[in-house]
């Protein structure tokens, strides 16, 4: 079936806003149109909704919040703004960055004082990047709890979620106009729905293997870390409408993901004062530039694997994230009472490991910066017992998308925007620029909370104004 139908046969059904994605945004711009007065439809693929924020730790940056006044830390948008513009190399869109920068605040105290998710701020440890403590979590710190909580909290808005409905095409006229989609069944039936407006929030494009090799070609043999489902129709249907395409190539990488285990091991393992080294027993870059770099970082090292090193205090601290539990229950942490006992469960030097374990020790005494540019000040020592997890590299979400803009409606080539379509999350362009290191914390689930909730009011404010 083509992606884009202009027919004009008649619809099953017709709703005033019909959202594709069951994640973090589509459920987000479901909440936002209902309280904007319109019944949304949530139309998602999967029998239950997920997405990559079932997968993700569920933490979204967001300054200014009752959370964070509650844990005495200053923050603004605009030091936040600041930040994420630092990483992008400048490269995020002005208007995208001030809407999402200044609405996460309010995003965040909204769902939490109108929809019950009790967010708190991980205010043990900073993030690569963030002047101020401000990833808010659920309390496993696990993206599960999250999109449960949103579904939770939708289901008691009343709103219908259509679950395992795969749409499969959209209805357009040749102008641009979204007149409806098409879903098919997991029978293989399918059904026509008409709508108003249509909000994309099904994400980008990280499970579809022909876009990767195309976009991010470093990338294209490397694991995929987020919800397969994933194929990229929000930019291919955005795409065949004449919409703009921006920042394709940018992506989330992580490179600190237990192997063979496949389970995400918290960067604040590397962030408190860990490092990284290869097979070899030696360091290889400045791991404290951040996550997503070092995907690319670690699969550059022989077998594409390294060992992420640190110690007893810090696993306490990366023992608030559900994943790091999983990790250690399933045998992914070593411990070591000694540096040699750590060399010989590594297979690496003893002699090796000394040095590297010793030079690290010594850069935090003299509160200096190696030869990679990572700082160690204010670092405390590693002490034993040493821990260590074997990890690789992976891709975790695509960063590029449909351009939009701070109304979240989705642009075209020529920078107008078309009639009635809006994107958020993944289906977007982010924030983060062109690179993986442009990647921020946080920068994906900031996105596809705050602008799937400008999509959902806005998509409902268009349809309430027509005539
Ligand atoms: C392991 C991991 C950890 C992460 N941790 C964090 C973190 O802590 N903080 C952070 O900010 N970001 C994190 N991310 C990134 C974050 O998960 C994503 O940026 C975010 O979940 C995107 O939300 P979304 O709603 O756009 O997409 P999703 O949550 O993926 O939802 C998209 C939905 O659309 C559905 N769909 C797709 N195509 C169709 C179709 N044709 N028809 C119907 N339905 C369709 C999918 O089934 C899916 O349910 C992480 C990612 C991974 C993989």
């Amino acid at each position: 079936m083509p992606r884009i139908l202009s027919d004009d046969l008649p619809f099953d059904l017709t709703v005033p806003v019909a959202i594709v994605g069951g994640g973090a945004a589509g459920l987000c711009a479901a909440l936002a149109a209902r309280e904007a007065g319109i019944d949304p439809v949530v139309f998602e693929r999967d029998a239950l909704p997920q997405g990559s924020t079932a997968l993700s730790a569920g933490l979204i940056p967001a300054a200014g919040t009752a959370a964070q006044r509650a844990a005495g830390i200053a923050d603004s948008a605009a030091s936040f703004a600041h930040d994420i513009q630092a990483k992008a190399h400048g490269a995020a869109d002005p208007a995208v960055l001030e809407v999402v920068t200044a609405g996460a605040g309010p995003a965040i105290d909204w769902l939490t004082e109108r929809h019950g998710l009790a967010f708190t701020v991980i205010a043990d440890f900073s993030y690569p990047g963030h002047s101020a403590r401000r990833m808010h979590g659920l309390a496993s710190r696990a993206g599960s709890e999250l999109i449960d909580r949103l579904r939770a909290a939708v289901e008691s808005a009343g709103i219908d979620i259509v679950t395992g409905a795969r749409v499969e095409a959209l209805v357009a006229t040749p102008e641009g106009r979204v007149r409806g989609l098409v879903a098919t069944r997991p029978d293989g039936s399918r059904e026509r729905i008409g709508c108003a407006a249509l909000v994309l929030a099904c994400n980008g494009y990280g499970g579809n293997k022909d876009l990767v090799a195309e976009h991010i070609p470093a990338l294209k043999d490397a694991l995929y870390f987020g919800h397969p489902g994933n194929q990229g129709d929000a930019v291919l249907w955005g795409e065949a409408l004449g919409a703009g395409l921006r920042h394709m190539s940018g992506h989330q990488g992580h490179g600190s993901v237990a192997h063979p285990h496949g389970i995400l091991v918290s960067w604040a393992v590397i962030m408190e004062g860990g490092c990284q080294v290869n097979t070899a027993g030696e360091r290889f870059w400045n791991e404290a530039s951040g996550y997503s770099e070092a995907a690319l970082a670690v699969l550059g090292q022989p077998g594409g694997i390294a060992w992420d090193l640190f110690d007893a205090r810090i696993a306490g601290i990366a023992r608030q994230f559900e994943d790091f539990r999983r990790a250690e229950a399933a045998g992914a942490v070593l411990q070591a009472e000694s540096m040699d006992e750590l060399a010989a469960r590594l297979s690496i030097p003893p002699q090796v490991i000394r040095a590297t374990l010793e030079s690290v020790a010594d850069l935090k005494r003299r509160r200096g910066t190696d030869g990679f540019g990572r700082d160690w000040s204010g670092l405390p020592d590693l002490v034993p017992p040493y821990c260590a997890v074997k990890v690789t590299g992976a891709l975790f979400h695509t960063q590029g998308g449909l351009a939009v803009d701070g109304t979240a409606r989705v642009l075209r080539t020529g920078g107008a925007p078309l009639p009635n379509l809006f994107a958020a999350g993944g289906a977007a362009v982010g924030v983060s620029g062109p690179d993986a290191s442009g990647y921020l914390s946080g920068n994906g689930l900031l996105t596809a909370v705050v602008l799937g909730r400008i999509a959902g009011r806005e998509a409902a404010l268009l349809v309430s104004a027509e005539p």
